[in-house]
């Protein structure tokens, strides 16, 4: 509420970027309201969820905005970046493809986000570990080589979700402080 804004040291917009059904709505939901679904059901309009969060004795007031499933035909538009300080960039550990992709979507980002915008490469759905087809020490090697931060995460086994976006919100705060 509004009286609780006011309490808030800083306001911080991230987005979610990468592959339709890679699990981006999965972790937000986990992050944002401890919630998971097996459904995926595609929302309809831009969707953004709140987090305060406490980093380093200050509120952190984190708006985290999801794509509403307008990825699936790359109809990302600029104001989806407009004032993102962070990102995460998420691929499927169990479908390549949208691994490959993760080039096209960091030149989108370069394209249309802020020269300081802090990325993180998360490589989710690691619970499915017999299925995997991205290696962790492959994508770990692209991230250092772009200069992004990696982790695995699982949604649906709430595994590194708080960790990847603390990680992502502590690195805005750094820098811009
Ligand atoms: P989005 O299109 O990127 O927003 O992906 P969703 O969050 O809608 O998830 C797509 C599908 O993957 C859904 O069926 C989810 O239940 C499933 N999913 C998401 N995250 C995970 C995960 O960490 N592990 C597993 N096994 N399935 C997941
Ligand atoms: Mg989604």
């Amino acid at each position: 509420d509004a009286i609780f804004d006011e309490e808030c040291d800083y306001l911080f917009k991230a987005v979610l970027i990468g592959d339709s059904g890679v699990g981006k709505s999965n972790l937000l939901s986990r992050f944002a309201k401890d919630e998971f679904r097996l459904d995926s059901k595609p929302t309809i309009g831009v969707e953004f969820a709140y987090r305060n969060i406490k980093v380093r004795d200050k509120l952190i007031k984190a708006q985290i905005w999801d794509t509403a499933g307008q990825e699936r035909f790359r109809a990302i538009t600029s104001s989806y970046y407009r004032g993102a300080l962070g990102a995460l960039l998420v691929y499927d550990i169990t479908r390549r493809s949208s691994y490959e992709s993760v080039g096209r979507w960091l030149v989108e980002l370069r394209e249309f986000g802020g020269e300081e915008m802090v990325v993180i490469l998360v490589g989710n759905k690691c619970d499915l570990g017999e299925s995997r087809e991205v290696e962790e020490e492959e994508a770990k090697r692209f991230a250092e080589a772009e200069g992004l931060c990696f982790m695995e995460t699982s949604a649906l086994k709430n595994l590194n979700v708080e960790q990847v976006f603390l990680q992502m919100i502590t690195t805005i705060f750094d820098i811009t402080n």
